[in-house]
């Protein structure tokens, strides 16, 4: 399989100010292959959203490529390149109560995308009838405001927004957090139908790392806006190799979906420390059970593990 998008030591900084700078997404590189789901996963805090936004051309980049199909993306997107690109890739947000206009009628909040294509008023409206259709409403819903309807059915019309320009690539950013927890599953199978159907590829973000495995071929970890794992989505679950994967993993409460049974779980010790003075060497060392004195002193590099599909960035397995 092809890669179908690539990032290569894509950065995000935000300037503070007095010279200070937040270390959003800091040398970040991996490849998402054409109809893989990617999954992304870290603590609140870890840049996950930034990493979506960034490759998205919704944040600048500080440096470093997004390309697509071998396309360099620009650094900073104007209005023709987020027009250019919204057939490709789109995002589905987190929160489906900020996410929609309030005073925009569903029908108008997904057809926004279809403007630039010219349809007439008739087409746009079979269209909009058929995507709520596909996302599990009403066609009749299009006269409708976001307010008339629960997260769950908002999170079907972003769903809908997104997906009525047939991109190839969506991110989506914790779909389901924002949602009560009964109908959770049902968007995700939602999602997941519509990958299937449509032969997406997705970097799907999350904090819940047993639904993260679920759905996902692959799985990211990131801390304090670096990647530590990357590895098949199964192994990293089961065999976690870096000590932050291992305590996100063991923190995790939700019951482990092969056993059904919930697992016990342990908090991770400490904070994650303010991305703004990021600390020299290891970014986890200050919380790491298996700190040694190399850790604090020297960055450790994503590499590969020998005889394993993993890459992983620890001292632990360096040399
Ligand atoms: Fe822990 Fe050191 Fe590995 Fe960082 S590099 S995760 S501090 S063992
Ligand atoms: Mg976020």
């Amino acid at each position: 399989q092809e890669a179908l998008i690539t990032l290569d030591k894509l950065t995000k900084y935000f300037e503070i100010g007095r010279g200070q700078r937040v270390h959003a997404v800091d040398d970040i590189s991996f490849s998402i292959k054409e109809g893989e789901t990617l999954g992304l996963v870290g603590e609140s805090g870890s840049g996950k959203s930034s990493l979506g936004k960034t490759l998205m051309g919704l944040h600048d980049k500080t440096s470093g490529t997004v390309t697509y199909r071998g396309e360099t993306l620009p650094a900073h997107y104007k209005a023709a390149d987020f027009k250019r690109m919204a057939s490709r890739m789109q995002m589905i947000f987190q929160d489906p109560y900020s996410s929609l206009n309030p005073r925009m009628t569903v029908g108008e909040i997904i057809a926004e995308g279809l403007r630039s294509r010219n349809l007439d008023k008739a087409d746009t409206q079979q269209l909009v009838g058929e995507w709520l259709e596909r996302v599990g409403l009403n066609a009749a819903h299009a006269s409708r405001y976001p307010h008339e309807f629960s997260g769950g059915q908002r999170q079907r019309i972003g769903i809908a927004r997104a997906l009525i320009l047939e991109p190839e690539f969506v991110v989506c950013d914790e779909p389901i957090s924002a949602l009560d927890v009964s109908v959770q599953a049902q968007v995700v199978n939602l999602l997941n139908d519509l990958k299937t159907s449509m032969g997406l590829t997705m970097l799907f973000i999350a904090h819940d790392l047993s639904m993260v495995r679920y759905i996902s071929d692959r799985m990211a970890v990131m801390y304090l806006g670096s990647l530590v794992e990357l590895g098949p989505a199964a192994d990293v679950y089961f065999s976690p190799r870096h000590p932050y994967t291992e305590v996100l993993i063991a923190s995790n409460p939700e019951p482990d979906p092969a056993t059904e049974r919930e697992r016990p779980s342990t908090a991770i010790q400490g904070e994650i420390p303010s991305p703004v003075n990021v600390p020299a060497g290891c970014r986890f060392a200050g919380r790491c059970p298996k700190v040694m004195q190399v850790c604090r002193e020297q960055t450790p590099e994503l590499i590969p593990l020998v005889n394993e599909d993993r890459l992983v960035a620890c001292h632990l397995y360096q040399q």
